[in-house]
């Protein structure tokens, strides 16, 4: 029997907030809308703008479109309802003595039971009209006798976000006394960091949550959102501290020290020379794979740079002390070729290579030749070192390789955290080599991927023809088509890209399967290939196929060909309504073309209407640049968009901004290092 355990007080900060003053179960209901549930959580809850009480404008002196709080009092107010009493429009009419404000609220006519002749109201919003002076749906709050003014009043006023039922004022004045109340318990998360903080003219924690939401200064708003986003910046270096600590105490690393005797003639058959940068990696890779821990490794490189030689020299390490190599690819197109590419490259070594899909199984047995036979490790004498290539199919329960030394996870964007750890479980602690061409934004990098080790391949193989990127709009489309034409006549080959598959309805997206028919008159006599992910894989390995041996000169095809797919006398890459994708995502597709001699071409076509859109796009015709656009992703459609659904590794932030704080990131990750155990 195990004792009781010991009944530990709650900190007062975890409290749950029924224990204040004022809080009943409905005001808790209400508060729990707002994730607020602890005492903690109503202190951190973070004001959405702040409002200067300490003047107002008079009412004669508002501006037209000009955002301004005044206050006035109510001289009358009512509903009036019109289309057979459908709609409604709710109007309260203000006097401060230098002019009356019309305040109008459409279909909330429920509102009239919240205001009284005679009240005194602040007002928040923007003039519509001067005359007369008008607002439409203004933010109000009723001045109620006998309250606390000075929590309201006379300040830099916190406005918060609301849920429906509970009132500004009562929130404003509910954390007013919570502040009073808990102010001098709430701990400096970080008591060891105290002097640098201090040094860094940081307030500490406690008072960072006063400035918070009663700032003396304009500027006192601002320190304070830094304090507390260094506080959960420092909170997340530290989870990534132990996470990487966990893999280092696991000194179970498999020595993939190799002998080379695969990788020397892998490289004397491959008809080119390593870049610079390829060889670098390489090294840094090699070292890692030695080590005493298991490799932990990133290894970023703009589209086109070659990362899959890179990763077949690292799996030969692992195949030549070895071990089994698995490698993972987000799409069964991009592990078919990996296939093809690999089963090329290695089957004459010896070396067995394996694929596994959603729906295809197949096992590449080697030519074995007597020179370079493999040695399978003591520990498993019938397996011979294999690689296994694959999709997610990998991560299920039919994979169980034996003995497995290295895991590489090409395009890793497109899994998350979880999926690779799922891979990575399969083996005792086996090295993992993650692969990916979205350049990640720095503050990404840190935060995501700080529990790895970074390699960068910063050079493109030579001989590259160069890219040029034109944004049209769609009624230039003609055009374009007769460019396209021409350089398919010239001898080279194109992808036409569709955002979706099917129709997605009266809302005008192209449909890839319709677009198909009218395409291949479009481009006759040259023939056109479909590819989209509704196809079976044999289906879509046969397209790959044609078009790579030229037998069809144009690809038509959805996003699929986004990552990876290596097809190089392809020079043109049309993408229509370019509109709906990322950046980053644009920049991916383009990296299809440029990867040979001929110089390529990428048009981005945009409906007509659409300017924004088409203004968005420049930044693909002005840079080449991964990070470049990456930034600007980030910038403009936030992290989400740019690391897509799948990544349930990213956390949320109360106040740290993934956009902004790259400082403060940095910041963090030194601190935490200073942290005890750190
Ligand atoms: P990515 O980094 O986008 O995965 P790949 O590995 O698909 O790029 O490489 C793109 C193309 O460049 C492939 O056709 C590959 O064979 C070729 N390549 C890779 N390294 C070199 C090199 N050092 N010199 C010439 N071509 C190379
Ligand atoms: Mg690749």
């Amino acid at each position: 029997m195990s004792a009781a355990p010991p009944n530990r007080p709650i900190p007062p900060l975890a409290r749950p907030v029924t224990t204040l003053y004022g809080v009943g179960t409905e005001r808790a209901a209400q508060l729990g809308r707002l994730e607020i549930r602890t005492v903690e959580d109503l202190l951190l809850h973070r004001p959405r703008r702040y409002e200067d009480r300490r003047q107002f404008r008079p009412i004669a002196q508002l501006r037209l479109g000009e955002p301004a709080t005044t206050r006035g009092r109510v001289v009358a107010l009512g509903v009036k309802w019109y289309r057979k009493h459908t709609k409604s429009i709710f109007e309260l009419v203000l006097d401060d003595g230098s002019a009356l404000l019309y305040c109008h609220w459409w279909n909330l006519p429920f509102m009239e039971k919240y205001f009284a002749v005679g009240q005194e109201v602040i007002v928040f919003g923007k003039p519509v009209r001067l005359k007369p002076r008008t607002m439409d749906h203004p933010e109000t709050e009723v001045l109620e006798d006998g309250e606390e003014d000075f929590v309201h009043f006379n300040r830099l006023t916190p406005i918060y976000p609301l849920t429906e039922g509970l009132p500004q004022r009562w929130l404003r004045s509910l954390v007013w006394r919570t502040l009073g109340q808990f102010e001098g318990r709430i701990p400096e998360p970080w008591p060891p960091l105290r002097p640098a903080l201090d040094a860094a003219s940081l307030p500490t924690h406690a008072r960072a949550i006063r400035l918070l939401h009663f700032p003396d200064t304009e500027p006192d708003t601002a320190l304070a959102r830094r304090r507390l986003a260094l506080d959960e910046f420092i909170a997340l270096q530290q989870r990534i501290r132990l996470r990487r600590r966990s893999f280092q105490t696991k000194a179970h690393a498999l020595p993939c020290r190799g002998d080379n005797r695969l990788i020397k003639p892998f490289l004397a058959q491959l008809g080119f020379k390593l870049t610079r940068a390829q060889t670098n990696v390489l090294r840094e890779l090699r070292q890692n794979m030695c080590g005493v821990y298991p490799m932990r490794r990133l290894l970023q490189g703009d589209v086109g740079s070659g990362k899959t030689v890179v990763a077949a020299c690292c799996a030969l390490m692992a195949l030549e002390s070895g071990y089994h190599v698995a490698l993972m690819a987000p799409t069964e197109v991009l592990a078919e070729q990996h296939f093809e590419n690999f089963t090329r490259w290695l089957k004459p070594l010896g070396v067995a290579v394996q694929l596994q899909t959603g729906s295809r199984k197949t096992a590449e047995t080697p030519r074995r030749k007597a020179t370079s036979g493999l040695q399978p490790p003591a520990s498993s004498l019938q397996s011979v070192p294999t690689l296994t290539i694959g999709t997610h199919a990998l991560i299920e329960a039919g994979f169980a390789p034996e003995n497995l030394g290295l895991v590489i996870i090409d395009e890793q964007h497109k899994f998350g955290v979880i999926q690779r750890e799922q891979l990575v479980r399969k083996g005792r602690y086996p090295h993992l080599l993650v692969m990916t061409a979205t350049p990640i934004p720095r503050t990404l990098g840190l935060t995501l991927y700080g529990d790895l080790d970074v390699s960068v391949i910063d050079e493109l193989p030579p001989g590259r023809g160069r890219i040029q990127t034109f944004v049209r709009a769609a009624d230039k489309l003609p055009q374009v088509w007769a460019f396209l034409r021409d350089k398919l006549s010239e001898g080279r080959q194109a992808y036409v890209v569709y955002p979706r598959v099917e129709d997605a309805g009266p809302g005008g997206l192209k449909a890839v399967t319709k677009e198909f028919d009218s395409l291949q008159q479009t481009l006759a006599p040259f023939g056109v290939g479909l590819l989209h992910g509704r196809l079976r894989s044999r289906e879509k390995e046969a397209v790959m196929a044609a078009f790579r041996a030229r037998q069809v000169q144009a690809l038509l095809a959805t996003s699929l060909i986004e990552v990876g797919v290596d097809v190089p006398n392809a020079t043109i890459m049309l993408i229509e309504n370019a509109e709906h994708f990322g950046l980053a995502q644009l920049h991916q597709l383009r990296g299809r073309i440029g990867r040979g001699a001929h110089d390529s071409y990428c048009i981005l076509v945009a409906a007509a209407k659409n300017r924004e859109a088409r203004t968005r796009l420049r930044v693909l015709e002005e840079t080449t640049d991964g990070f470049r656009i990456a930034e600007a992703d980030l910038r403009l459609r936030g992290p989400g968009e740019l690391l897509g659904q799948q990544q349930s590794g990213m956390p949320r932030f109360r106040f740290g901004d993934l956009v902004e704080d790259l400082d403060l990131i940095r910041q963090a990750r030194d601190l935490a290092a200073q942290l005890p155990g750190g």
